[in-house]
């Protein structure tokens, strides 16, 4: 056996095994010593293997998933080898044979399927990353649900790409991952990656492998792929099956994501942001789970992924809230629709399962229970009678017609399914003759058995007789050890117990044959059942496909509406332009936290940023509200270009390309950063890469050095941002030097959080106005925050002192008098004059220097020189 164990290892050597003994999971040797730790159970040990003791610990089948849950969690691979066949089978060999035994599916972080260990609401992707002539590929799938994407991208963008996916595993080859240029993403997904040989990432197999597996001569009908990109699917594409040990999920064709097609948010921002989770690392309390009306989880993660996705093209954004805007209106119909959606189970996930080969009978159910609602839910959206938009009416044709299979699965299932079809027991009475006629049977000689119970107990007079069944001797008489001198010659002695003796009789054994045989029959024809009705179903998986993603996709847009009506948000303006404009703009999140906690109504705040003040510098005290309204804006870009109403009486957004934010402060100790070096390389991200497409915030610059560094760079950042990034902005800042330039900077414009003070206390009002504030009132909010009375005392002195001291003027002074970008080199307005041939470089481009005698190859060098000056 142990030969057989460490063969089986030696194929999968980065995987635990769990290797299959009767009713247990086992692992040996380090695997044993590693899943013990990880796991918190017992470590035994089991025989010597080259004289040591042999490490062992196992987990029961019955619930090992939960112990994979835990495994997976922590970072493991797990092969699963089961046994291969019967026990008795392998006897038969000779009493030493091994049950054969073999992995039947590797389980990885990123190819998880079963509901146990998947989150219902998020999606699961597996993601590859490839390389080929200088340019990287991006390939994701769900193997959950079948969703297949690819997207070129260059090492810039890399990273923001997977901060938008979040994948749960991370392909990438050795050679790619030796890349210096990309040393910092892969440190930054370290604990996700799974390093392939280079040689799985060759765009040509993988071009001929998905060509193959989706049965097309070109894949060019799904879009225009680059050699990367196919790289990394292909690699992706092997990965899937090699771990599902040759099968493969039900796969959508590739979506393309086209260069450009989503607002590109790095990790910093996202994180910065708390779009899907907090700085803390949790749901509660984002802006995913605040928005987040959807009632199904196939809608949730179409939210999820939405939202962690917003897109770029105006016609685009428009069709999905001409969607959204027809819900609001008609506002019956939406509350209808929600909830028929309401009872459609998560038909995604259950076929992708059905196609593993991996499904229950609960996943038919599934199928059936979601299409059974599609006649209801198509006739509510077409009820109205108006005009639906075009996703709408797309929606209805993707729902399609399903009434056959419904049919077939509503007549074949039984009401109480068990959760494996290996149980049996879930095909309904009526479906199937035979399967009905060899129940009966067992079901007949089930009272045929009370029958012979009874007559046994009469001819011998011991009432106490019973018919028992168990699983070692299978059926037997039992009567207590006393009365066994009762029973006539006709009683075959089984086995003797404490206080009862068992019995058999050749009447009983045929009987007992009967009954087990009926009921292995019914088991094998369910199976067969089970198998037909599978295949059914997956005969038609792409029709169910698309009807799950028309599900999805009305969640969606009824849930963003639900939203906008209960939270009076808006239709946004979308266009192609560079203009800003919120009108009444709230933040969902503080909003939703203030309503909960009973704290009052949320200020609604204005923000423009056209072009004549693309640029807002916001000063105002702490706790004032700085922080709130520069984030509130930074969402209303995401939430209306994700094609969601947004938090404002009314918003007209040009299409923003790039988003970045860089707010409050966070060290990052695990990669040896300081706070304020993590303020600085966000602060670079943001100048080297934002155009006059993007929106930047930026929330207290230099505030983790020292006073004068801090607002130098500050100011010099403004500049910056004003006269090369030409971006819209928002500036945070408590350097109300800083408001000086607006006199220099023509499209810098000083707003500032109003606050009233009022018998020697301030009121914050939140609300934002024209101008400049000259005070922080830092103080007040440290003695609001229980700073002791002695140091509020004397902080206030040391203020009193600073403030009459010249520092602050001579700085303001220095400030008025330092030339703009005076280190700055200004911008060339034609080619700068390096790109231009320099005269001794046009004066060697006539020579042959095969024509030229010494003589005049020495008169050409003086000349050079002479053209050198
Ligand atoms: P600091 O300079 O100390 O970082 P800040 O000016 O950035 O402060 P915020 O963190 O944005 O202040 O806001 C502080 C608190 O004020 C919020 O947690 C919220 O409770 C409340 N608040 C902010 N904006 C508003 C608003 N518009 N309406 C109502 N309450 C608000």
């Amino acid at each position: 056996m142990m030969a057989q164990y460490l063969a089986i290892k030696r194929l999968h050597p980065d995987c635990l095994l769990f290797y299959r003994m009767g009713d247990f999971y086992e692992l040996f040797f380090d695997d044993a010593v590693r899943a013990s730790a990880a796991l918190d159970i017992a470590l035994t040990k089991r025989g010597k293997h080259l004289g040591e003791d042999i490490a062992m610990c196992g987990v029961p089948v019955r619930a090992y998933e939960a112990y994979l849950a835990k495994l997976v969690r922590q970072g493991f691979k797990v092969a699963i080898g089961e046994q291969m066949e019967d026990p008795a089978e392998a006897r038969k060999r000779g009493s030493k044979s091994v049950v054969a035994r073999d992995v039947v599916r590797v389980i990885t972080a990123g190819t998880l399927t079963e509901d146990t260990l998947l989150d219902a609401r998020s999606h699961n992707y597996l993601a590859a990353v490839a390389e080929a002539q200088g340019a990287l590929g991006l390939a994701w799938v769900d193997v959950s649900t079948g969703e297949f994407a690819m997207q070129a991208l260059s090492a810039k963008t890399l990273s923001a790409a997977l901060a938008r996916l979040s994948p749960g595993e991370l392909l990438v080859g050795d050679r790619l991952l030796g890349t210096e240029s990309l040393s910092e993403t892969w440190a930054e997904w370290k604990s996700i990656l799974s390093p392939l040989p280079s040689a799985r990432f060759d765009s040509e197999n993988a071009r001929r492998r998905l060509e193959a597996l989706y049965g097309v001569g070109s894949l060019d009908g799904f879009g225009a792929f680059s050699r990367p990109e196919l790289a990394a699917g292909g690699a992706l594409v092997d990965y899937v099956e090699l771990t599902q040990k040759g099968r493969l999920p039900r796969l959508s064709p590739p979506r393309h994501l086209a260069e450009g097609a989503v607002m590109e948010i790095d990790a910093a921002t996202r994180r910065n942001l708390e779009l899907a989770e907090t700085l803390t690392g949790e749901r509660r309390g984002s802006l995913l789970a605040v928005m987040d009306r959807t009632v199904t989880g196939a809608g949730a993660r179409l939210l999820a992924a939405r939202l962690a996705a917003p897109l770029t093209d105006p016609a685009a954004i428009d069709h999905r809230l001409d969607m959204v805007a027809f819900m609001v209106e008609q506002d019956g119909t939406c509350d209808s629709l929600r909830e028929a959606l309401k009872r459609c189970p998560d038909v995604e996930r259950a076929l992708s399962r059905l196609s593993l080969g991996r499904g229950g009978p609960r996943d038919l159910a599934n199928v059936r229970d979601a299409l059974a609602e599609v006649p209801n839910l198509r006739n509510l959206v077409a009820a109205p009678m108006l005009d639906t938009p075009p996703g709408l009416a797309g929606c209805v044709r993707d729902l399609g017609e399903h009434s056959a299979l419904v049919d077939r699965l509503t007549r074949a299932l039984a009401p109480d399914l068990p959760l494996n079809a290996r149980d049996g027991g879930f095909i309904a009475e009526g479906y199937h003759p035979a399967l009905d006629e060899t129940k009966a049977l067992r079901g007949e000689s089930h009272a045929v058995l009370m029958r012979l119970e009874r007559r046994y107990a009469e001819e011998t007079g011991v009432t106490a007789l019973k018919i028992r069944h168990n699983n070692i001797i299978g059926h037997h008489i039992e009567v207590p050890a006393r009365q066994a001198d009762k029973l006539g010659d006709g009683f075959i002695h089984r086995q003797t117990m404490a206080s009862s003796a068992r019995y058999t009789t050749s009447e009983l054994i045929e009987l007992a044959g009967r009954i087990t045989g009926a009921a292995d029959r019914a088991l094998a024809l369910e199976q067969e059942l089970f198998a037909e009705l599978v295949g059914e179903v997956t005969a038609r998986a792409a029709d169910i496909a698309r009807t799950a993603g028309a599900l999805a996709e009305l969640d969606v847009s009824t849930a963003l509406a639900h939203l906008a009506r209960s939270q009076r948000w808006t239709r946004p303006q979308i266009d192609g332009g560079t203009g800003f404009d919120i009108k009444g703009g709230r933040h969902p999140v503080v909003e939703a936290a203030l309503t909960a906690a009973h704290a009052g109504a949320f200020v609604a705040n204005d923000c423009d940023l056209s072009d004549s003040q693309r640029l807002w510098l916001i000063t105002g005290p702490n706790m004032a509200g700085k922080s709130t309204f520069l984030r509130q804006n930074a969402l209303m870009a995401v939430l209306a270009q994700m094609g969601s109403f947004v938090p404002a009486d009314s918003a007209r957004i040009g299409v923003v390309d790039r988003l970045f934010s860089r707010v409050g402060a966070a060290d990052d100790l695990a990669r040896g950063r300081s706070t304020f070096m993590v303020e600085m390389v966000e602060t670079a991200a943001i100048l080297n890469q934002s155009g006059p497409r993007a929106l930047v915030i930026l929330d207290e610059i230099g505030r983790g050095t020292a006073t004068f560094d801090g607002l130098s760079i500050a100011w010099a950042v403004v500049e910056h941002l004003h006269e090369v990034n030409r971006c819209r902005a928002l500036f945070a800042t408590h350097y109300h030097e800083l408001t000086r330039l607006s006199a220099k900077l023509a499209s810098l414009s000083c707003h500032m959080m109003k606050v009233k003070e009022w018998q020697g206390d301030v009121v914050f009002l939140h609300e934002v106005g024209a101008g400049a504030a000259d005070r922080s009132y830092g103080i007040h909010v440290a003695r609001l925050a229980g700073l002791p009375p002695a140091v509020v005392a004397r902080a206030e002195e040391v203020l009193t002192i600073l403030e009459k001291s010249d520092q602050a003027s001579d700085m303001a002074k220095l400030a008025d008098d330092l030339p703009l970008f005076a280190a700055m080199a200004p911008r060339p307005k034609a080619a700068p004059a390096a790109a231009r041939p320099a005269a001794v470089e046009e004066a060697l481009k006539g020579v042959n220097p095969d024509d030229l005698s010494a003589r005049q190859a020495l008169d050409l060098v003086y000349e050079l020189k002479r053209l050198l000056g």
